[in-house]
């Protein structure tokens, strides 16, 4: 069975120093905002080419909390993709803002800045991009249109560590980039966590507070904050994992390479372009028969997943919010995309064995 992931398998190697590091934590006797999370922010700011890191909980509590920092009026837009994952939108509602959907490039599914421009209206604020399965942005585009319309711009990253748009790294062109280190990310924590990046020094203040029940000094409470702390066990995890990477990256990036240049013409493959360092974190295709080829692979030992198979307006949580709107592209989308095996565990046969069953769909 060449199975879509096993985490068990990706952390194995991992695992002797991870034991050290639970041993380290226990003796220093600190566990929250200490020495692991501080060394951690410093790595992962400077790997990103960032000035400031502020770890908290998850990727949504750090879209939140960006969005929290610059205290918006209650209910002003903020655009976001259409076809991303859920947890971008309810970051805006827990925000109390206003989500606004934009439709994505059907080449890239990324943002379309000129679908952009068009959502643009007075009460706009912000656009929050997505680098979804690990390619950037069009961020020439987005910006432009950000500084053009003042808006602030926020980077979902939670599937684009390292990945780069001419040569720079997502999260570090808009005001924050917000990342997830959930287990299955291509920087995966043991458990749940995030992580902010930003080069303004007040923004990063504003949500090192934000993220500590508003207080930057033990008991004086600046702002009405979150408990949405980094701990000290996921960020030595993390500090450990952030070595392997670029290794990580690599790796996909090489499956990836032999997925696009292999599968026959049937499959929408992932379009690539020399300005954009694609990270994969999940190689769909698209096909009409998208379940049945779910199905086939299966029957022939292969897992897949779909990533994702409702799209946000559809969901139950959303349905009322966005009531008979209609998102031709996103909904395409969901209908025939299918995600391939390509983590770090797979290897280039592992690949080339899917691509030999598919080719005989
Ligand atoms: C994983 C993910 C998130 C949420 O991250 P959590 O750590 O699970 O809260 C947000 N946005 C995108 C695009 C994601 O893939």
């Amino acid at each position: 069975m060449i199975e879509y992931e096993n985490l068990y398998e990706l952390n194995k190697r991992f695992a002797e120093e991870y034991r050290c590091k639970v041993g380290e934590v226990l003796n220093s006797g600190q566990f929250i905002l200490g020495k692991q999370v501080k060394e951690f922010e410093d790595s992962f700011a400077a790997y990103c080419g960032s000035q400031f890191c502020i770890g908290v909980g998850n990727g949504l509590d750090a879209l939140t909390i960006a969005l929290k920092s610059f205290s918006f009026e209650y209910g002003a837009e903020v655009l976001v993709p259409s076809n991303t994952y859920i947890a971008t939108i309810l970051a805006i509602l827990n925000a109390n803002l206003t989500p606004v959907l934009v439709e994505p490039d059907i080449l890239t599914y990324t943002i379309d800045p000129l679908r952009l421009e068009e959502a643009v209206t007075k009460k706009t604020v912000a656009v929050v991009v997505v680098h979804l399965y690990g390619k950037c942005c069009d961020m020439d585009g987005v910006l432009k249109i950000a500084s053009k319309f003042k808006l602030k711009v926020i980077e979902d990253c939670a599937q684009a560590h390292g990945a780069k748009f001419r040569n720079k790294m997502a999260g570090s062109f808009g005001d924050f980039g917000a990342f997830s280190f959930y287990p299955t990310k291509n920087l995966g924590a043991l458990g749940d966590a995030g992580c902010l990046i930003t080069n303004d020094e007040s923004l990063n203040a504003m949500s090192g507070m934000l993220r500590n029940y508003g207080s930057s000094r033990k008991y004086y409470n600046e702002v009405a904050g979150i408990n949405s702390r980094l701990d000290e066990l996921q960020a030595a995890f993390l500090s450990i994992k952030l070595k392997s990477l670029n290794s990580i990256n690599e790796h996909k990036r090489k499956l990836a390479s032999i997925y696009t240049n292999e599968l026959k013409q049937d499959f929408i493959k992932p379009v690539t372009d020399e300005d954009f360092y694609d990270v994969y974190h999940i190689y769909i295709i698209r096909h009409p028969k998208r379940d049945q080829l779910r199905e086939y692979l299966l029957r022939h030992e292969i897992g897949t997943e779909i990533h994702y198979p409702i799209p946000p307006h559809q969901q139950k949580a959303l349905s009322k919010m966005f009531g008979k709107e209609r998102f031709p592209l996103s909904e395409e989308i969901h209908a025939t995309t299918l995600s391939l095996p390509i983590s770090f565990i797979h290897s280039e046969s592992d690949v080339r064995k899917v691509v030999e069953v598919m080719n005989k769909f």
